[in-house]
């Protein structure tokens, strides 16, 4: 299984390299795709990602109809309905890979940044899953090395970089949650029968890069 998560990966992966060089296939994406999978779904991946209108899977991936079962929620944030649909993909549909994909400029993560560590009396769904990273981060002090090896200052700063980092840092704690909260996960990961890609998308680029 997790040869074939491998490959479906790589898949993908590629598939992004198409859309980057404006080369898309755009197999699948027909009348006809929807018609072969009228009653029945075979999906070879499950993706989680942020609601964002600007993050499509499908789109970046260069895939079409029935390749991808696609989570969205704002921020990527997690809780028990999330949790059971990729349980769902994992179970019922058998998929052997699940991407969880943060993003660049994501409003929840900079909606955090600016209100940290305010109560929640707005958004407490979604800002309980993305605190935690922030709290951690203030245990850990506040100034923190980007993967440009750019020091950046965590908490309360303003900036691109910054939010960036913070989204690949919730995107670590999302897979934490999916691992401590569902068994289904858990064991399938455990049973090498699901490979977890961590994988972050570059909005000024297009690019989709593994963390
Ligand atoms: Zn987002």
């Amino acid at each position: 299984m997790i040869k074939q998560a491998e490959k479906e990966l790589e898949k993908l992966l590629k598939g992004n390299r198409n859309f980057v060089n404006g080369t898309p296939t755009t197999k699948n994406m027909t009348l006809e795709t929807l018609q072969k999978y009228a009653f029945h779904q075979e999906p070879y991946a499950c993706v989680l990602t942020c609601s964002d209108s600007r993050v499509v899977p499908e789109i970046i991936f260069d895939c079409g109809i029935g390749e991808l079962f696609v989570a969205r929620v704002a921020g990527m944030t997690t809780g028990p309905n999330v949790v059971e649909s990729v349980e769902y993909a994992v179970k019922k549909l058998g998929v052997p890979l699940l991407i969880l994909l943060g993003h660049d400029d994501c409003g929840v993560m900079k909606y955090a940044k600016e209100h940290y560590p305010e109560p929640m009396s707005n958004f407490s769904s979604i800002l309980k899953c993305v605190y935690p990273v922030l709290d951690r981060e203030e245990d850990n002090g506040s100034v923190a090395t980007d993967q440009d090896g750019i020091s950046s200052t965590k908490v309360g700063a303003e900036g691109k970089k910054c939010h960036n980092f913070f989204a690949q840092e919730h995107t670590r704690w999302v897979e934490d949650y999916l691992m401590k909260h569902s068994v289904i996960i858990n064991e399938a990961v455990k049973n090498k029968k699901l490979l977890i890609a961590k994988c972050h998308f570059d909005h000024s680029t297009g690019l989709v890069e593994l963390i």
